[in-house]
């Protein structure tokens, strides 16, 4: 650990980095001095495998902790496999809440308060949008949610300029937020390893790999855990020079229901199929086209956007949709995280450095 690092007990974990703190400082791959094994003794490293939301969330509560963390990512380099990178970022627990247990809500409102620690968090909240010929799905989102307010066409133009005279109702949720999953990861790698942890890129690793040691399996749809499924998310990157707005907007549309996060410099990020399917690979044509097709109907504008990027990855997920954090002697496994890893990998993340400090002080 570096020197003069003060350990902090779990619960009363504080955000790693000051909320102005810049969050794209130069990213350092990792620390390639630092020991993998320690040559004797009881075990003092905890080895994190994946360097998803899961992995680094959990790898900076342990280092903030004073443990001596490694973790090791198969990608050579952040997030290119990760299904993090793909993500939305949206934190949007009750907008969530319509298709997932309410028990989501409150450690996803929670977790806004972590990462806004971390990284930069828009809170302009989300603004739900159907077409007129749609407002039966929107009174039945209303219905299974929380934490909304019913907006007029006024309050949409208020909120969102760009769509004045598109929309004549909404639900505004504004409690929830948003950010940058990339910028996010970056911020906590950066962090851990200027903590005094250490990233190995890569490293595919097994749990079997570290004999006698505690390690925290966060490989996502990898991790070793009989019940895991994959559930394929495809998204597109867009920028257009056209369309400003402020907060991420969720088009309730019978066939393509989607949403459109924005980042930063006219970059939107559309999003997601959900596809039950652990398959890997590129967006197919169907789900380019039914989301830019969805993206077109949310503002005719984007038709001359540029399409800078499209992915997919495989969401990784239990049969209920929630994330699970087990232990099995001294190996901990947190994954599960499904379409909520920005949401709930805050809180979970502390259970799982809770699990492997145990495991080590058992060891
Ligand atoms: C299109 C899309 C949009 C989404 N939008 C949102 C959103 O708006 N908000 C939200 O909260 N969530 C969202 N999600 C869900 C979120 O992205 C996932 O829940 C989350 O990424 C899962 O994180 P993870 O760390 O478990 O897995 P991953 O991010 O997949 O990370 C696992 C890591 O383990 C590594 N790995 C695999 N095998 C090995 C090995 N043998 N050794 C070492 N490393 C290994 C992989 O390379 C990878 O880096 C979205 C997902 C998708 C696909």
């Amino acid at each position: 650990m570096a020197s003069g690092f003060e350990p902090k007990p779990l619960d009363a974990w504080t955000p790693v980095c000051r909320p102005d703190a810049p969050d794209r400082e130069p990213w350092s791959p990792f620390d390639a001095n630092r020991p993998v094994h320690p040559s004797f003794g009881p075990p003092v490293t905890i080895h994190v495998l994946g360097a998803g939301v899961a992995g680094l969330t959990t790898a900076l509560r342990l280092v903030e902790a004073g443990r001596e963390v490694v973790v090791h990512e198969a990608a050579p380099t952040l997030g290119q496999t990760a299904a993090s990178w793909l993500a939305g970022g949206m934190l949007a627990p009750y907008c969530e809440a319509a298709t997932a247990d309410p028990s989501i809500v409150e450690p996803g409102l929670a977790g806004i308060e972590f990462w806004a620690g971390v990284t930069s968090v828009k809170r302009a909240g989300t603004l739900v949008l159907a077409a007129a010929r749609d407002s039966g799905d929107l009174r039945q989102f209303a219905a299974r949610t929380q934490g909304h307010e019913t907006v007029d066409a006024g309050t949409i133009e208020a909120l969102e300029p760009d769509l004045a005279g598109r929309f004549r109702q909404g639900l505004f949720y504004r409690g929830e937020a948003h950010l940058d999953p990339r910028r996010a990861l970056a911020a906590m790698a950066s962090h851990l390893t200027q903590s005094g942890g250490t990233i190995r890129f890569g490293e595919a690793a097994d749990s079997g790999d570290f004999a006698g040691e505690v390690v925290v399996d966060c490989r996502g749809l990898a991790a070793t855990s009989p019940e895991l499924r994959g559930v394929r998310g495809e998204m597109v990157l867009l920028r257009s020079r056209e369309v400003r707005l402020s907060r991420p907007v969720r088009l309730l549309h019978p066939r393509w229901p989607i949403y459109v996060v924005p980042r930063e410099e006219g970059v939107f990020m559309v999003g997601a199929t959900m596809i039950e399917s652990d398959r890997a690979g590129a967006i197919s044509l169907r789900s380019a086209v039914e989301l830019l097709s969805a993206a077109f109907a949310l503002h005719p504008a984007f038709a001359e956007a540029e399409v800078i990027e499209t992915g997919a990855a495989c969401r990784p997920a239990f049969p209920d949709n929630l994330p699970r954090v087990t232990r099995e002697g001294r190996v901990v496994t947190f994954t599960g995280l499904f379409r909520h890893g920005f949401l709930l990998s805050p809180s979970c993340s502390a259970k799982a450095a809770a699990m492997a400090q145990d495991a080590l002080e058992t060891a």
